[in-house]
């Protein structure tokens, strides 16, 4: 295996956990097997004890495929070790489960994609693990709700959709004050944007369902963290049977040894939207990172090497208005998820936020008129002459 430390991003996403597949294939290539036979009992204790760094069964994560893009992962995310599940939300379970037990407290901060909201505030009850939700304006409030069984701070930024952006290191610094784990869902962001375990985070969580994979082809989820804070998470993993299936595994390799390129690519088209969004005369708010008016935009600046593909904006109108405006687009297929090739657009009262009350939506400033972009590879002149003609 080539050894990648502190080489640059894009040769760590190409040449991170790979080697040479022993008949002098350049990159590791599928297993899809389940299990894995050994010559004699001695060389299968080795690896069942952990001697020996090798295959077993695929459950369990010891799966060469699966090994080598979860090298990859934690190399792209300067972490000391990855682990990749079935979807983003079986590694956020897992990683809840993991760490917190009946009786324990989370704290969540501003908003979060849909299913970890449910996951927080409906599932994890049952199991005697409540969380408090914080808006994302109320950081201010973060020590005073640290309560002695708080195990946790988890949080996205730039969040959905109003792509608010958290103070990574400043949350992370309270926490640690207090004994408490910092998580971070870095799907919006990813690891080309943003690097939150080198701004104090513990761990990283990204939906690879999203930019990782980037070709809206795949479903799946990684962890990324020190060995010691993972290790729980890896028995949860293999118990609750979520591991990352090897044809899943090795797409995404794929996919990554292109993301630096891919998601430059989305910064710069979106940038190239928001500004001319901004100026449109039908829309009256546009939420881009990079806009230097946005309220994030300092913040975003001091922590974010790119400000990301996705933007929302509020159309002048009521829902039937901006659903109209949606209807009327041509390259912009309407569709939840993010982060692929091609440009998707929601509205969110129809999609991510359909299930909050109103009185909800209000506090979090999802209005009726709101639309979400995710600013696909394709050419941007298409994009801007498709939005101008669903805006008149
Ligand atoms: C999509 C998404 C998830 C959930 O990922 P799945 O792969 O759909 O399970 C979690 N967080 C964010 C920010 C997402 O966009």
């Amino acid at each position: 295996m080539k050894n990648t430390t502190n080489l640059g991003l894009s040769t760590r996403c190409i040449h991170a956990g790979d080697s040479l597949d022993g008949r002098g294939g350049i990159f590791t290539p599928l297993y899809s097997h389940s299990t894995f036979g050994f010559t004699d009992t001695k060389s299968l204790l080795d690896v069942v004890e952990g001697r020996v760094e090798g295959s077993l069964y695929t459950r369990y994560g010891l799966n060469p495929t699966i090994q080598s893009v979860e090298r990859k992962l934690a190399a792209i995310e300067n972490g000391e070790v990855a682990w990749v599940f079935s979807s983003g939300m079986a590694a956020e379970s897992a990683t809840f489960l993991a760490h917190c037990k009946t009786g324990d407290h989370i704290i969540c901060i501003g908003d979060v994609y849909g299913g970890t909201y449910e996951l927080l505030d409906a599932n994890l009850p049952n199991l005697g693990i409540l969380t408090t939700f914080l808006l994302g304006n109320e950081i201010d409030k973060l020590s005073a709700s640290i309560k002695s069984n708080t195990r946790m701070i988890f949080f996205e930024t730039p969040t959905n959709p109003n792509m608010e952006v958290l103070d990574i290191a400043k949350i992370a610094n309270a926490a640690k004050k207090h004994g408490v784990l910092t998580v971070v869902d870095n799907t919006f962001a990813t690891s080309v944007n943003q690097q939150p375990l080198a701004l104090g985070a513990d761990m990283v969580i990204h939906s690879t369902t999203k930019y990782l994979g980037g070709h809206s082809d795949l479903t799946g989820g990684v962890v990324i963290g020190p060995s010691k804070l993972l290790a729980p998470i890896w028995d949860w993993r293999k118990n609750l049977g979520q591991i990352m299936a090897p044809e899943v595994a090795y797409l995404l390799a794929r996919s990554l040894r292109t993301l630096v390129i891919r998601v430059n690519a989305h910064n710069e088209a979106a940038q190239y939207l928001a500004e001319r969004l901004v100026k449109h005369p039908r829309i009256s708010k546009v939420n881009y990172p990079g806009l230097t008016n946005f309220n994030g935009h300092n913040l975003a600046e001091q922590q974010m090497s790119g400000f990301g593909g996705m933007i929302s904006f509020v159309i002048n109108g009521n829902a039937e208005e901006a659903a109209a405006v949606v209807d009327r687009l041509k390259l912009f297929s309407i569709a939840p998820s993010l982060g692929g090739v091609e440009s998707l657009i929601t509205q969110p009262i129809t999609t991510t936020h359909y299930n909050l009350t109103r009185e909800e939506r209000t506090k979090r400033g999802i209005v009726d008129g709101m639309l979400r972009i995710s600013v696909g590879l394709e050419d941007i002149d298409d994009l801007w002459i498709d939005l101008k003609q669903a805006l008149k």
